[in-house]
């Protein structure tokens, strides 16, 4: 999964985790969940600044690690317990969005991950049923229908959190 289905997810799980609240808390509450949902995929951008794949082990390697995921989790959750945010809320948001990163990529084209860092740097294996936009030729004319079928396996996803519920004040959504 490139970003586009990582995000729709995360912004489903900031809907679900602040169901009723004034919109500049969920604003900022959806920006925290989209960034961690595509945190992971920061060691495609590391190399860049220099910083060794031997440090991450490379694409789907340390940072897409079970650890990795609870790390960030439980550091939005205390963040969001300082700030008097219900914490279990943070913590079911945050899980939802980091926490499905790496799920989300083993039913996606690319190498195995390593779940178990640091433990073990074994990948597992991945099972690709879902397209991936390829970020670096994505206009091309399969960079665009890979990027289109992406959104569409994950459409449900944004419709959950953009459609309003009944009884629901229409001034506390996105
Ligand atoms: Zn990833």
């Amino acid at each position: 999964v490139s970003t586009i289905g990582h995000l729709f997810v995360a912004s489903a799980a900031s809907r679900y985790t602040l169901p009723r609240t004034p919109l500049r808390t969920l604003v900022a509450w959806t920006a925290v969940l989209l960034a961690i949902s595509i945190l992971p995929d920061i060691d495609l951008v590391l190399p860049k600044f220099g910083i060794p794949d031997t440090f991450t082990l490379g694409h789907r390697g340390a940072t897409h690690s079970l650890l990795a995921a609870l790390i960030v989790s439980a550091l939005v959750t205390l963040v969001a317990w300082l700030t008097h945010f219900p914490p279990w809320r943070a913590a079911l948001g945050a899980l939802a969005s980091i926490g499905t990163h790496s799920l989300l990529d083993t039913l996606s084209p690319g190498p195995g991950i390593a779940w178990l860092w640091p433990f073990s740097t074994q990948r597992l294996p991945t099972f690709p049923i879902l397209p991936i936009a390829p970020v670096d030729h994505l206009f091309s004319r399969y960079g665009l229908s890979q990027l289109a079928a992406e959104a569409f396996v994950f459409l449900p996803f944004l419709l959950i959190a953009l459609i309003p519920r009944r009884g629901e004040d229409p001034g506390t959504r996105p």
